[in-house]
C-alpha cells in the first residue's frame, strides 16, 4: 500500500487514519509496549514531569486514545480529565480498561476531531496531545484548536516523535523503523500496513524547529522544547497568555 498522505485528499487521510486505529485499537497498548520497548511510558511520564498536574486543573487530552496520559494526570494528583479522540474503537479500549482499574468519575470521553473540537472557547487550564498531532490532516488547525479551548493563562504540552539530534543514530533508527516495525506489525498485529504508516508519518511530522514556529503562528507564547532519548521524541509546550 502507498500511504503517500501528501498527494491524497485530506478526507482521504482522515479516514485512513481512522482506519489504522480502527484495526489496531484492540492491539494498541500491547503494540505500544512492544514497539517502543516500553520507553513510550518514559517519554509520558517525562510529560507530566514537565506538566506537573495540580488538582484545580482541568486537563484536555486530545487524541487520548486508550487513556494512558488521562490516567497519569489523575494519579500525579491532577483535577478533571476529558479524553477526547476522533476514534471510538480506541475511546472503548480505554473506558473498559479503566473501568477494570476501578474506574474514576473524572474522566469524561468525547469522541471528536482535533481540527474542530467540541468545546466553549476557554474551557482548560491544559491541553495535551500526545502521538497524535502527526496523525491529523491539518496541524496549523488543530494546534489554533486546541489555543482556543485553552484559558488565558493556559498551557499546552504536545509530545510527538521528533528528529533524532545524533547523526549515528540515523541508520539504527531508519532499519528500526522500517524494517523492524513493519515486521512487527505483521507477526504481532497481523497489519503490516498499519505500522508502515506509522514509520512514515514520524518522518514526515515537522521538526522541533518547525513545530516551535507552527505553535507560534497559531498564537502560543513562551515556547520551548525538551528532546527525549536523543530526539526521536520531543515535548513542545506553549501558553495562551
Ligand atoms: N495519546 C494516546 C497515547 O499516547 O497512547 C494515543 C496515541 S495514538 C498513536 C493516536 C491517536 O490519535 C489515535 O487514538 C487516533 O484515533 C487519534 N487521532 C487521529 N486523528 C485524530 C484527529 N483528527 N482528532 C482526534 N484524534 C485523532
Amino acid at each position: 500500500t502507498d500511504f503517500g498522505f501528501e498527494e491524497v485528499p485530506v478526507e482521504e487521510k482522515a479516514a485512513r487514519v481512522r482506519g489504522v486505529f480502527d484495526s489496531v485499537a484492540r492491539n494498541y497498548d500491547r503494540m505500544n509496549d512492544l514497539m517502543s520497548l516500553g520507553i513510550h511510558r518514559v517519554w509520558k511520564d517525562a510529560l507530566m514531569d514537565w506538566l506537573l498536574p495540580r488538582p484545580s486543573q482541568r486537563l484536555l487530552d486530545v487524541a487520548g486514545g486508550t487513556g494512558d496520559i488521562a490516567q497519569r494526570w489523575r494519579r500525579r494528583g491532577g483535577g478533571p480529565v476529558t479524553v477526547c479522540d476522533i476514534n471510538a474503537e480506541m475511546i472503548g479500549v480505554g473506558r473498559d480498561r479503566l473501568d477494570k482499574a476501578g474506574g474514576d468519575p473524572t474522566v469524561t470521553w468525547t469522541v471528536g476531531n482535533a481540527e474542530c473540537l467540541p468545546f466553549d472557547d476557554r474551557s482548560f487550564e491544559r491541553v495535551t496531545i500526545a502521538f497524535g498531532l502527526r496523525n491529523v490532516t491539518r496541524i496549523d488547525a488543530a494546534l489554533a484548536e486546541m489555543r482556543r479551548v485553552l484559558k488565558p493563562g493556559g498551557r499546552f504540552m504536545c509530545l510527538e516523535f521528533s528528529r533524532p539530534t545524533q547523526p549515528w543514530l540515523d541508520p539504527v533508527y531508519d532499519a528500526y523503523s522500517f524494517r523492524v516495525l513493519p515486521w512487527l506489525g505483521r507477526v504481532v498485529a497481523d497489519d503490516e500496513d498499519a505500522y508502515r504508516y506509522l514509520a512514515e508519518s514520524i518522518r514526515r511530522f515537522p521538526d522541533q524547529q518547525n513545530l516551535t514556529e507552527r505553535m507560534r503562528r497559531a498564537g502560543f507564547e513562551k515556547v520551548a522544547w525538551r528532546n527525549l532519548s536523543a530526539g526521536i521524541a520531543a515535548i513542545h509546550s506553549g501558553w495562551r497568555l
